[in-house]
């Protein structure tokens, strides 16, 4: 069935802007669709409400536009893991490499309880670093880590074998 939603969601919703060696992957497009926009978090929604869930941690940006209406569908509360310096609250931090240099994922402390069981979402996994911080800022807090979803997945990169052994579950591989 995953190919099925692969070649009906990359055929219709997603822009591809191709530059030199440069491909972005923009999923704004899919959001202007309300159809293709519900039926994209229907499947998370669907995958995810029977798991015991009840954190839903989404990946500053593009992890908020999918998390929270998925959180609310589920019953889960939904928890931001933000860029340096947003959260106004205490935090915790945990850096991840980029291609060129370093970045930061916060999470406020005290959003999340030792053993809840979590879902992270965020719109597209490239290497995998970013959903290994935000793994790990979960895991200091006694979290459990039940998956990692993403609506893209960039299949050359093999983000999940950065992912400490956590599932990853993607709905489309452009080629
Ligand atoms: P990774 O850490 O897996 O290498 O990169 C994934 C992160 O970078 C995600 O937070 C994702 O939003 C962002 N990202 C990297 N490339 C793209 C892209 O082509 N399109 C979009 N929408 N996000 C990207």
């Amino acid at each position: 069935s995953n190919s099925l939603y692969t070649s009906h969601l990359s055929l219709g919703f997603f822009f591809f802007f191709g530059f030199i060696g440069i491909m972005f992957q923009d999923i704004t497009t899919l959001l202007l669709d309300h159809k293709a926009f519900k039926y994209t978090v229907d499947i998370f929604v669907d995958r995810y409400r029977d798991m015991g869930i009840s954190v839903v941690a989404g990946v500053e940006a593009r992890g908020f536009m999918f998390g929270p209406s998925i959180a609310l569908a589920i019953g889960a509360k939904f928890v931001p893991l933000r860029k340096p310096k947003k959260l106004p609250g205490e935090v915790i931090s945990e850096k991840y490499e980029l291609e060129y240099g370093t970045d930061c994922l916060e999470m406020h402390l005290g959003a999340v309880q030792p053993r809840e069981r979590v879902l992270v979402i965020d719109d597209l996994v490239a290497t995998g670093g970013t959903l290994s911080a935000a793994i790990r800022l979960l895991e200091r807090v006694g979290a459990e880590v039940v998956e990692c979803a993403c609506v893209i997945g960039l299949p050359e990169v093999k983000g999940e074998s950065r992912l400490n052994g956590k599932p990853l579950y993607v709905l489309v591989e452009p080629r």
